[in-house]
């Protein structure tokens, strides 16, 4: 039996997504979505205006977060090659949810002040880019970078800036020079591993699943254990971006060591193209 009911992988003005809480939640029940996950980047700030919303629409809401952790693994050549990829993601993204987590529960708050740090770290390591950049001659304002930035201030914000300014050629440029990791303007943000991060959410009450896993150049079954041996309890091997093959191979590695698989369209907004739902995944396997 296969469900379209589920989309567990969403963003909202909170994090980097385009739209509103309310409009993300509206699109979710207007594509047939019974059950809606929120999974802003390092914040559960959505979490009360999306209950809300669900409730109005009729559907029922997860509360759920998505958690930049260390890379897990180093990436394969051979395996970034097979899929296509340039280049394997800088971290590893890994989704949690709380489908029981009552917010009167000590729990929530306990979950909430560890995220903290990983969210509002984002604000003054930009300002500290900043200033490196201004030693190294090339003067940018922290406002001038945040009115690029609709949700979540980051790097490709600063590089917009940076071409406006002059100083490079281009977004690349302004990574390959100065801001990319370990170059002369760039300032390391802190992250957790992901043992570390699933611990914490187990211990909050909550459930993980590694995001979009084809975007880390590891083969699909050293992937899966790897997740079997930090904890993880699932995979979202039903990520839009997965072409047929990868989600089947995925899917098919993940049934044999009894691993659970979630779904989601990682929608971040109308501009991208992107629409939620619609993620066929079958029940059985289902991390819940
Ligand atoms: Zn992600
Ligand atoms: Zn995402």
């Amino acid at each position: 039996m296969w469900t379209q009911d589920y989309d567990l992988h969403s963003h909202s003005t909170n994090s980097d997504g385009e739209h509103s809480v309310d409009y993300v939640a509206e699109l979710m029940a207007g594509n047939a979505v019974k059950n809606w996950s929120l999974t802003d980047h390092d914040t559960i700030s959505g979490w009360k205006d999306a209950y809300a919303a669900a409730e109005k629409l009729g559907i029922n809401f997860i509360p759920g977060v998505e958690i930049t952790c260390e890379c897990g693994l180093s990436a394969q050549e051979d395996e970034l090659e097979l899929r296509n990829r340039d280049r394997a993601s800088k971290s590893w993204h890994l989704l949690a949810y709380f489908p029981n987590l009552d917010p009167n529960d000590q729990r929530y708050s306990a979950f909430a002040e560890w995220l903290k740090p990983l969210q509002n770290n984002r604000i003054p390591r930009m300002e500290k880019m900043i200033a490196k950049l201004t030693e190294l001659g090339m003067p940018v304002k922290f406002s001038e970078v945040a009115s690029k930035a609709g949700g979540s201030i980051g790097r490709p914000h600063l590089a917009e800036v940076m071409v406006e300014k002059g100083y490079v050629e281009s977004k690349t440029e302004a990574f390959e020079l100065w801001i990319g990791d370990g170059l002369p303007a760039h300032v390391i943000q802190p992250k957790p591993s992901i043992r570390e991060a699933v611990e914490m959410v187990k211990k909050c009450g909550g459930i993980t699943s590694l995001a979009h896993p084809i975007y880390y150049g590891i083969p699909p079954a050293k992937l899966v254990d790897y997740c079997l041996e930090n904890g993880v309890d699932s995979i979202e091997a039903f990520h839009r971006s997965h072409p047929d093959d990868y989600r089947y191979q995925l899917w098919q590695y993940c049934k044999e060591k009894s691993m659970s698989v979630s779904c989601g369209s990682d929608f971040h907004g109308e501009s991208y193209g992107q629409t939620p739902g619609s993620m066929a995944i079958p029940i059985a396997e289902l991390c819940f």
